[in-house]
């Protein structure tokens, strides 16, 4: 008997036609952070993974994203009555008073078929226990019987995936990350359609500080563990920021601000073949947010902009935000270069010819071109240099 780890893929198997591509992703994906000690292979609708640690191997492979399930499998031989023998043996090391055996058997050509394997095995648990009766509706524990032409896999419990897709399945996405809640959840629900993201930061030194900067690594961190690598670009925007803050109309200033970020960003996506821009903007949620501001600010670029939280209310980012473990680090205190130059009263409905009127009044183009030559971009590894600043 080995005892194994059982993938299940759910949404990725209506993939038909392209279900291999998703496939190898999947496995390519989980092979990164996996070691030499643990091996994977396929077999049918399957993927398996032979591990010396099991339980570790799982903290590490459930937040792979195209994984709807994982399974802690007992793998024997097709001898049936071995099979009755091993169940006779495994459930004894598990609690329940209530039970039903589920069989699925893909070998149509085995002796017996589904029903009867259920319920001889049903009969065997019976015999082997005292006070337990079979519960097909709401059983405590199911026995679960797979029955393939080269083995029997029996198994209980089920830990649920995160679904979705493999990050890369859909290519590359420039994650706009910030400090606050809203990114982060962003460019988790991105990765979980096939994204594979990379992030861009803007600072705004000394106007933010470097704990600020800590932070939106740690961020990019945890987002790590989702997306296998993460490759984080930092964009210097003091200058741009001081210029705006000295030239432009005060309400001004914010729009402004987020057209140069737009803007920046959308050449960093291109230098690096990332095809859509992502970020935690969410509609009504600040001025700049309206949807007016939110078209004045997009229309500078004509990369494709997501904004996966868009249409959700604070409290399910909230909600999303904890169980993607970024809750905690986002509502550090932190000043963002958004927050730092805040005027009292932003223009909700700006005008694009305004914007233009005012841009003139910078030499924005330099400007940009100088922030992007120098910026810094860091690589998120277990061990970096930036390691003691996570
Ligand atoms: P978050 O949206 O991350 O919670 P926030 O709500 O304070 O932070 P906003 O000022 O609402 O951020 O900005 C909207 C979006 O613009 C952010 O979700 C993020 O995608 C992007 N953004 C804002 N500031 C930055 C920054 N300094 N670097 C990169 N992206 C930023
Ligand atoms: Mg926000």
């Amino acid at each position: 008997m080995e005892k194994l780890i059982m993938l299940k893929y759910g949404e990725l198997s209506t993939k038909k036609d392209n279900i291999g591509l998703f496939l190898k992703k999947l496995k390519e994906n989980i092979l990164k952070i996996l070691t030499n000690d643990e091996k994977v292979y396929f077999d049918k609708g399957r993927m398996f993974i032979l591990s010396k640690d099991i339980d570790n191997t799982i903290e590490k492979v459930r937040n792979v994203f195209g994984i709807h399930e994982l399974i802690i499998a007992y793998k024997i031989e097709t001898d049936y009555e071995y099979l009755k023998e091993t169940i006779k043996e495994l459930i004894k090391e598990v609690n329940f008073k209530t039970f039903k055996v589920v069989t699925k058997r893909s070998d149509k050509d085995y002796p017996k078929t589904s029903m009867e394997i259920s319920k001889e095995v049903g009969a065997v648990v019976l015999k082997n226990t005292s006070n337990v009766k079979v519960d097909v509706n709401n059983p405590e524990v199911t026995i679960n019987i797979e029955v393939r032409r080269d083995a029997i896999y029996i198994y209980f419990d089920r830990i649920s995936g995160l679904g979705g897709y493999p990050v890369g399945t859909l290519g590359k996405g420039l994650l706009m990350l910030s400090g606050g809640i809203d990114s982060p959840v962003s460019g988790y629900l991105a990765m979980k359609r096939g994204i594979k993201i990379e992030s861009i930061y803007f600072e705004s030194p000394p106007h933010t500080s470097i704990e600020t900067k800590e932070k939106v690594l740690s961020l990019a961190k945890i987002l790590k563990t989702y997306n296998i690598e993460m490759k984080v670009h930092i964009i210097n925007l003091t200058k741009i920021q001081e210029a705006i803050y000295k030239n432009i109309p005060n309400e001004y200033l914010i729009t402004i601000l987020r057209r140069m970020m737009y803007r920046i960003s959308a050449i960093v996506a291109s230098q690096n073949n990332c095809k859509v821009l992502i970020n935690g903007e969410s509609i009504g949620q600040v001025a700049s947010q309206t949807l007016t501001s939110m078209r004045v600010i997009n229309e500078v670029v004509n990369i494709p902009v997501i904004r996966p939280v868009a249409c959700f209310d604070k409290l399910e980012i909230i909600a999303l935000a904890k169980k993607i473990n970024t809750y905690e680090t986002s509502i550090l205190p932190y000043e963002d270069c958004c927050t730092i130059f805040v005027p009292k009263h932003p223009v909700i409905n700006p005008l694009k010819e305004k914007c233009e009127e005012y841009e003139k009044l910078i030499p924005y183009k330099e400007l940009i071109y100088e922030a992007v030559k120098n910026h810094e971009v860091i690589k998120i590894e277990e061990e970096n240099k930036y390691q003691d600043l996570l």
